[in-house]
């Protein structure tokens, strides 16, 4: 494969870490998308509904792509889900402290809910085409490859930066190129240290950024 001769700079923003307005932040669970055939471009996103109400940003947000990290409670069952790389501690105990009393056989299902994991995002928020273009609307390349979709997963986002606006394309070579950019992009401007969460993502690595939030 040729290196791409792609001018833009691969790194953005200070080494100080992220400036207001950023962080942003979003959350909800995975729902469908447009049915664009992302995935068949290699670039499958992550739809989240927007709730204006719960991120109030972002209907003055600028259309186009940002950059950021995800975190997403892969079910039990999910082969990326923690439980599945590392093996479950047997000799924790979790004392639930709220009476499940509607589960009768809570004793033999004690499982803990699966927890948050963190992985390096870019995405878009542009309009919903369904609404006629008048609701906005966020899809999340996350920038790891996974085993199964999925779909129904609360996700969380905390956005850093802006990477670039949207654009419209002659073709898709094009429009894929210039993707592969923001992946490039987002990768190189989050691996440093004020730009990575303490908390550690998938994949290795902890910075100084305050990732609490992903994963509370
Ligand atoms: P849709 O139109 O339903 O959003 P996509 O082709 O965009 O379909 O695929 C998105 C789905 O692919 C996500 O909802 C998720 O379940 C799955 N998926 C698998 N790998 C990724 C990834 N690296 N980033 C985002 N979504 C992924
Ligand atoms: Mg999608």
């Amino acid at each position: 494969m040729a290196e791409p001769t792609n001018p833009r700079p691969r790194i953005l923003y200070s080494a100080a870490g992220p400036e207001p307005p950023f962080p942003l932040r979003m959350e909800g669970t995975v729902i469908s998308g447009f049915g664009r055939g992302s995935k068949e471009l290699g670039i499958p996103t992550a739809n989240l509904p927007v709730d204006a109400a719960a991120t109030p940003w972002i209907a003055d947000a600028r259309s186009g792509v940002y950059f950021g990290w995800a975190s997403l409670a892969l079910p039990r069952t999910h082969p990326d889900a923690s439980s599945s790389s590392s093996p479950p501690s047997s000799t924790t105990t979790t004392t639930t402290t709220n009476n499940n009393t509607d589960n009768p056989s809570s004793s033999s299902s004690t499982t803990p809910p699966p927890s948050f994991q963190i992985y390096p995002m870019v995405m878009s928020i542009g309009y919903n085409p369904f609404y006629k273009n008048s609701v906005r609307s966020a899809e999340v390349h996350i920038l790891q490859a996974f085993g199964a979709d999925f779909y129904d997963a609360p996700m969380r986002l905390l956005i850093l930066g802006f990477v670039r606006d949207e654009k419209d394309y002659s073709g898709l070579d094009a429009l894929v190129e210039d993707i592969r950019v923001d992946c490039d992009v987002a990768r190189q401007s989050l691996a440093r240290e004020a730009w990575t969460p303490a908390e550690g993502v998938v994949g290795g690595g902890s910075g100084t950024l305050d990732g609490s939030w992903l994963v509370r």
